[in-house]
């Protein structure tokens, strides 16, 4: 089995304590297995704020633990006040970018478009994207939801897209509802169909995460569901102890 892939998006919340508290919490996990072990389970990506960045990737140097950031502009360079590019977050170490998440989608207006170029110019510098789709509660009711991240799927993803694909259901992002196992096994095979439409055989090793009030309890369950190549976690990601618990997930 490939190693599952949790990554920790923190949002717009965590200290330098707060860094010290999980990196020192990952530090003891990964001196209590090596790193071989570790890898062999789990592929771990902690994403911060960006200005915790470098202190996290000093922290982390020992460890298998992998860096992530939760955007990046379009273009390389230039006139962009207050935005940060994928060769900047090369700089620190960082290998994987989180690209339109739902909170960016709705807070800032990024459309498909703006997305998709993102994803290319990320591509482009190094960076693995994680790629993030889900539906608002208002299209789930709806039979036809699926249309919503088919339509997603083809507006952000560039034609030679090679990283991972989140599927996070808005109304389960931070609301404790997660999507029950059947729901996620029935969308997942889904968005594998897609990915093998838009992409042909490279579709089908495209990895696909669940995101949406993942947590300690429920996070066994999910990473059990076959088609389910791991998980984004969010508000579980910021408590050292939980997110233990999270990466030392059992498979049922
Ligand atoms: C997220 O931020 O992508 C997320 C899934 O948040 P939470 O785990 O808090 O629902």
């Amino acid at each position: 089995m490939s190693p599952k892939i949790i990554v920790g998006n923190w949002k717009m919340n965590g200290t330098k304590e707060k860094v010290h508290e999980i990196a020192h919490a990952l530090t003891t996990y990964s001196n209590r297995l090596s790193h071989e072990e570790i890898q062999n389970k789990t592929q771990i990506v902690i994403c911060p704020p960006f200005t915790l960045l470098p202190l996290l990737a000093e922290c982390l140097k020992e460890t298998p633990c992998l860096l992530g950031a939760q955007n990046c502009h379009e273009k390389l360079s230039g006139a962009h006040t207050g935005d940060i590019s994928a060769a900047m977050l090369l700089e620190f170490g960082v290998s994987h970018v989180i690209l339109g998440h739902s909170e960016r989608r709705q807070n800032h207006g990024e459309l498909d478009s703006i997305i998709r170029q993102k994803v290319t110019t990320a591509t482009q510098a190094g960076l693995t994207p994680i790629v993030c789709i889900g539906e608002t509660r208002e299209q789930h009711e709806e039979e036809t939801y699926t249309d919503v991240l088919g339509w997603q799927m083809e507006g952000s993803l560039p034609n030679d897209f090679s990283g991972i694909l989140a599927y996070e259901p808005i109304w389960a992002i931070g609301t404790g509802l997660t999507a029950s196992p059947e729901q996620i096994t029935e969308t997942m095979c889904f968005l594998r169909e897609e990915l093998i439409r838009q992409f042909g055989k490279s579709g089908k090793t495209i990895p696909i995460l669940y995101g949406g009030s993942v947590t300690a309890d429920n996070v066994s369950t999910i990473l059990s569901i076959p088609e389910v190549a791991g998980v984004l976690v969010g508000g579980q990601s910021l408590n050292a102890d939980t997110f233990l618990h999270i990466i030392e997930y059992q498979c049922l």
